[in-house]
């Protein structure tokens, strides 16, 4: 009998063990790694997240992989970021027939413009972090009511962390001499990041990772780092780094770290999420311009 009720207890333990399963959860697909950390914290164990450009990858050239259509055809949900960042997207949507609605994630965002235009990187502001919260939050509370307070709930923990992490940033740029606070990166990711923080970024390529810099440009960017005393450039993971090798060998100007722009790391990186990776940032850029 003992042995009996041993095994009834584990089978006991194993059901309440026994995560949701698949078909219970719904089904989100992001288009990019940032979007989907903010779908996991939000919709926690009730959603089953989908990325289509991971980690390391860039949103700007993405080329769909044949099983993406299927992975968007199965989307009960699909989370974007909009303002011209997934330019891959319609045919990828009309080759998957998908039916799913479709999320613009920074809805309600002001853009940056660079001549006609948008800048995609509105997730560079914290402050704009947070709506895309309150979108992905309303979208799944819509596409799952069952669940509304569940979300609800994760949702204000989430925000109440992001308000956390932005006074963190503002009290770190605080500790930067405000005549050093000017760097160079690879592309121009942080216009909406310099716009809430007061940090001034000469990006050497423009908000897409598509063109190259021209020698023209180049020339252009070195002269401005000798004129301004510019102290640091960045490398970033999703871009080639060796025209910033070049540009910081030819200006003397130190290779500050890398930035995360436009994609998380893997769990073995030091930006597997949106908060660790503002908090990278933040600490490459204090240390590079702060000395
Ligand atoms: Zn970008």
């Amino acid at each position: 009998m003992r042995g009996c009720s041993a095994w009834m207890m584990a089978l006991a333990v194993s059901l309440i063990a026994t995560p949701l399963k698949a078909q219970d959860r719904l089904e989100v697909v992001a288009s990019f790694s940032i979007l989907s950390d903010f779908v996991r914290e939000v919709g926690g164990e009730r959603v089953d997240v989908t990325t289509l450009v991971g980690a390391n990858g860039d949103v700007h050239v993405y080329t769909p992989a044949p099983q993406d259509a299927k992975k968007v055809a199965d989307a009960r949900l699909l989370i974007i970021n909009g303002l011209g960042l997934e330019g891959w997207l319609p045919r990828l949507l009309q080759s998957s027939g998908s039916k799913a609605p479709i999320v613009v994630a920074s809805d309600g965002i002001t853009p940056l413009k660079l001549g006609s235009q948008a800048d995609p990187h509105a997730w560079q502001s914290v402050e704009n972090a947070k709506v895309y919260v309150k979108n992905i939050r309303n979208a799944l509370v819509q596409a799952d009511a069952a669940d509304a307070d569940d979300f609800r709930r994760n949702a204000d923990r989430y925000l109440a962390e992001l308000d956390a992490l932005e006074a963190e940033v503002q009290s770190e740029i605080e500790k930067i001499p405000p005549e050093r606070r000017k760097v160079i990166s690879t592309h121009g990711a942080f216009r909406y990041f310099a716009r809430s923080y007061g940090v001034d970024f000469i990006a050497a390529s423009g908000v897409s990772t598509e063109a190259e810099p021209s020698a023209r440009d180049v020339a252009a960017i070195i002269a401005r780092i000798k004129h301004d005393k510019i102290t640091a450039v960045f490398l970033e993971n999703i871009s080639d780094e060796r025209l910033m090798r070049r540009i910081s060998e030819e200006t003397g100007a130190r290779v500050g770290g890398t930035l995360y722009s436009d994609s998380l790391t893997d769990e073995k990186g030091v930006a597997p999420t949106y908060i660790a990776m503002v908090r990278h940032n933040i600490k490459a850029l204090t240390s590079a311009l702060s000395r």
